[in-house]
């Protein structure tokens, strides 16, 4: 999800493609305000202009029905509404909530109804409580509270099939910040309904916090087959890379093995006998050099991200790790001889040794994955 204002379209178009290019498959834009709503055809024209083609998918609070009524345009640009069922008007939720998912079906686009704890629907939460309050043995808060974002998720995909879309355009998701309370919710959302589901930790925070937590939730519930798509909702830093967000994402479901999305890097952590940092420069600069080429290398080598690369830090388990990896370098420990075995496809090809191990090895690299994933070199087919 950008972050930009959406009301600046060059900005926010310039975010999405930078999103789309690290990989993101979905973009969701806010759009709050009439200026954001505006600006929609302008970002989607700006965002084809960068060569990028990813759906725009628009986030509607509080106002929604008013925007999608008044920008048609906007409308029909957005390729999915996401529309928050706790906040579309307390007096007139069902009626706003239905001009959404009217202008929807009119538009043949998917809805996502998103929701989220933080913003549960109110009224619902209060009748569902006074009413467990009643029962003769009330069920705990928490659990009412579950129940509540189900019931909100549910009651609103019905209201939205009711006003014309399909089925089969409505995806779910109940987002809270806890790991073991979005794992009970999905658990119970997948037991009870069809629609695909939406997975993410909402609030999940800054750095290796929000990092873990969206990893530890995720991949519980994509272990188990839940979830069709996902987010990771990282905090970033003042200024930070938005796209880390989208990086984290894509590493949990190729940690998974669902799905590829770069050259797989085996690395070890090092020890007491990688005194120095040059093994860690190694590792990190054939990461970044993996990434950077991945742009070029996706539409020029197909299969490309299959490709496993070990960069090792010692002889005790750098030969073996290397042999398993397409191409592995294990580097010299401190006090071994100063040489780097090179293995390719599980055989020692060569050595490298001094100053430049680090080039001859992505030199390596490069020529592995020209011979290998190249078009040009595959046998055609009679
Ligand atoms: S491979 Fe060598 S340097 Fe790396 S963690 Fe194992 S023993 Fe330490």
């Amino acid at each position: 999800m950008t972050n930009t204002d959406t009301a600046d379209a060059a900005s926010t178009a310039t975010q999405v493609a930078a999103l789309a290019n690290a990989g993101s498959q979905l973009v969701r834009i806010t759009v709050n305000n009439e200026d954001a709503a505006a600006a929609v055809p302008e970002i989607a024209r700006r965002v084809l202009d960068l060569g990028v083609t990813v759906p725009l998918i628009g986030d509607f609070h509080y106002n929604g029905h008013l925007l999608l009524a008044a920008f048609p345009k906007c409308a029909r640009t957005l390729a999915k509404y996401r529309i928050n069922p706790g906040n579309v008007g307390s007096k007139r939720r069902d009626e706003n909530f239905s001009i959404i998912a009217r202008i929807a079906a009119e538009n043949a686009k998917p809805v996502r109804i998103g929701v989220n704890w933080g913003s549960l629907d109110q009224d619902l939460l209060t009748q569902m409580m006074d009413a467990n309050s009643r029962l003769s043995e009330p069920r705990e808060a928490r659990d009412v509270y579950m129940e509540a974002m189900l019931e909100s998720a549910l009651r609103s995909a019905s209201l939205a099939e009711e006003c014309g879309v399909p089925h089969n355009a409505i995806i779910i998701s109940a987002k809270v910040s806890g790991v073991p309370d979005l794992v009970e919710v999905y658990r119970r959302l997948a037991s009870r309904c069809n629609y695909p589901l939406h997975l993410g930790l909402t609030e999940a925070g800054m750095g290796s916090k929000g990092i873990v937590s969206s990893a530890a939730a995720l991949a519980i519930l994509l272990a188990e087959g839940i979830g069709d798509t996902i987010r990771v909702s990282l905090t970033p830093k003042p200024n930070g890379d938005r796209t880390e967000e989208v990086q984290i994402a894509q590493q949990i479901l190729q940690s998974l093995e669902l799905r590829r999305f770069n050259p797989q890097v085996t690395a070890c952590p090092g020890c007491g006998r990688t005194t120095s940092t040059f093994f860690q420069h190694m590792a990190e600069d054939i990461q970044t050099y993996l990434r950077e080429q991945m742009p070029v290398w996706r539409e020029k080598y197909p299969g490309v991200t299959d490709l496993k690369v070990a960069v090792m830090g010692c002889v005790v388990n750098g030969p073996g790790e290397s042999k398993h990896a397409n191409i592995g370098i294990s580097l010299p420990g401190t006090f071994e001889e100063p040489k780097a075995p090179v293995y390719v496809d599980g055989k020692l090809k060569l050595t490298l040794k001094g100053d430049s191990i680090v080039p001859e090895f992505l030199q390596l690299l490069e020529e592995y994955v020209e011979q290998n994933y190249s078009l040009d070199k595959r046998p055609a087919l009679a």
